[in-house]
């Protein structure tokens, strides 16, 4: 009783004085009760709450951490949960049914409840001296195990450094945090420098969060970005894909690239950044993609990658064609060739999985044969795998004044017709109707001919 009083005190003590923002430091956390923190534990999924107790009876720490408990503070229910803990992966995977470890870099444990899976981390420490980096100061694998105060530290900034008890309601914070995040405040842990450097794509994830927090960026965190942005360069493909994704599909979109442009974190890094912000011809198209992606993530709905980044290089996709058309191609081939093209370039910085590259080529080429309206093919169309995805592709596209909205509309009606009606349909197409030569070559007389406004300014819907 009295030895853990007065550790309590010791507990306390350090945390009033030992503590400064962002700094990095070992000191004890400062503890907020559910009365000064506010968070309503109504938010929390009962499977975090049922992990962290598990955890908790056989003998370890375990809390809520990083981006969820952010989120809790700001009055928002988080989309995911991670676990902070003391014990290994070994001891985690023991205590669930369902759970396996994963990953190289990072060695982590998935523990799995239905369709929701909780990621269970054992605090690590950011021990440069141990980490193994490439010649720029990256950090290639840091599965060095610490503290709970080690484990702080290391994470990025002081808002997603945070861990939360749910079994008393607890909130420990390490480097001011809460105050940060009740300012609005997105600040990074420790010298800034040595943080972009060990990976540097905290860098994006500083304008990812700014954007879709409203958060402003602390002075001192945002001042070395600029100049160290060429160090995503040496950032693999994969992990740029991931941050892409998680960009895009953050509810915050265009927001987010906008944030990109105005640091210059874009620039030559990303080529698809390029492309998006910086083609005036294709900004009405991807400004709709964008709005719908974000529309479609706030209100929970799924939204498919393969969709979104055919999307996002639609209009280069068009400009190859038109390009490789005038040469003297057909119009298949000279599509196909330029979906190579195109996929090819952006790869070669942006490893954008094979399985989405396979659906965007799809959702591409279907798009020449919403021309054809005659005979079996449209039949045959309505059948494919990826009707619905191509279709939706064509309206957007009919939206964006790219082509005529009558198109989109017509395979709607035809779609949605009864077997005889359907007949009827096709024999309302003129023959001049079907098969007029498909995308660049129409493109190019409408934008030419179009003084002003876009072809279809009423949405297909
Ligand atoms: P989101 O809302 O996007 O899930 P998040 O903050 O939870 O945001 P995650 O990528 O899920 O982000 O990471 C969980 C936590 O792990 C972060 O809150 C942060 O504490 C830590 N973290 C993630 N990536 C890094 C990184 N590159 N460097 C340091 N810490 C990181
Ligand atoms: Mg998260």
């Amino acid at each position: 009783m009295i030895k853990k009083f007065i550790q309590s005190l010791f507990e306390r003590a350090p945390a009033k004085t030992g503590r400064r923002s962002g700094k990095t430091g070992t000191g004890a956390p400062v503890r907020l009760s559910a009365r000064q923190h506010g968070i309503d534990p109504a938010l929390l999924s009962p499977n975090a709450v049922r992990v962290t107790r598990t955890l908790q009876e056989a003998g370890f720490k375990a809390y809520v951490v990083g981006g969820a408990v952010r989120d809790l503070l700001l009055g928002v229910r988080p989309k995911d949960f991670d676990i902070a803990t003391d014990a290994t992966p070994e001891d985690v995977v023991k205590h669930f049914r369902r759970a396996r470890i994963i990953g190289r870099r990072f060695r982590l444990v998935h523990v799995m409840f239905g369709p929701e899976t909780m990621e269970v981390s054992t605090f690590r420490a950011n021990a440069p001296e141990e980490a193994q980096t490439d010649e720029h100061g990256r950090v290639l694998r840091d599965n060095v195990f610490g503290s709970q105060a080690d484990d702080a530290a290391r994470r990025d900034f002081t808002a997603n450094a945070l861990y939360y008890d749910p079994s008393t309601q607890t909130v420990l914070d390490y480097f001011n945090g809460v105050p940060d995040i009740k300012a609005r405040i997105l600040r990074i842990i420790g010298d800034p420098k040595l943080r972009y450097r060990e990976d540097p794509v905290r860098m994006l994830r500083a304008m990812r969060f700014a954007a879709k927090l409203q958060f402003s960026i602390d002075e001192t965190t945002r001042r070395p970005i600029a100049a160290m942005a060429p160090l995503i360069e040496n950032v693999p493909a994969a992990r740029l894909f991931d941050e892409m994704l998680k960009l895009l599909t953050s509810g915050h979109a265009m927001a987010c690239l906008h944030q990109l442009r105005k640091e210059g974190l874009h620039h030559g890094l990303l080529p698809m950044l390029d492309v998006v912000l910086e083609q005036p011809q294709g900004e009405r198209f991807i400004t709709l993609v964008l709005d719908r992606t974000d529309a479609r993530v706030r209100a929970g709905k799924p939204v498919a990658p393969s969709f979104l980044f055919a999307a996002l290089l639609w209009n280069q996709v068009l400009e190859h064609w038109q390009a490789i058309r005038t040469a003297g191609e057909a119009v298949i081939p000279a599509l196909f060739q330029a979906m190579d093209e195109v996929l090819e370039r952006q790869t070669e910085r942006l490893a954008i999985p094979r399985r989405l590259t396979a659906d965007m080529r799809e959702i591409w080429s279907l798009q020449p044969r919403f021309e054809r309206r005659t005979g079996k093919s449209p039949y045959r169309m309505l059948e494919h795998l990826r009707y619905r995805a191509a279709w939706d592709f064509l309206s957007l596209r009919a939206e964006a004044g790219e082509i005529d909205t009558a198109l989109a509309d017509w395979w709607e009606a035809f779609a949605n017709a009864d077997g005889p009606d359907r007949t009827e349909f096709l024999s309302r197409v003129r023959p001049t109707d079907s098969d007029t030569g498909s995308g660049p070559k129409r493109r190019r007389r409408r934008s030419r001919g179009g003084a002003g406004k876009p072809a279809a300014e009423t949405p297909s819907e």
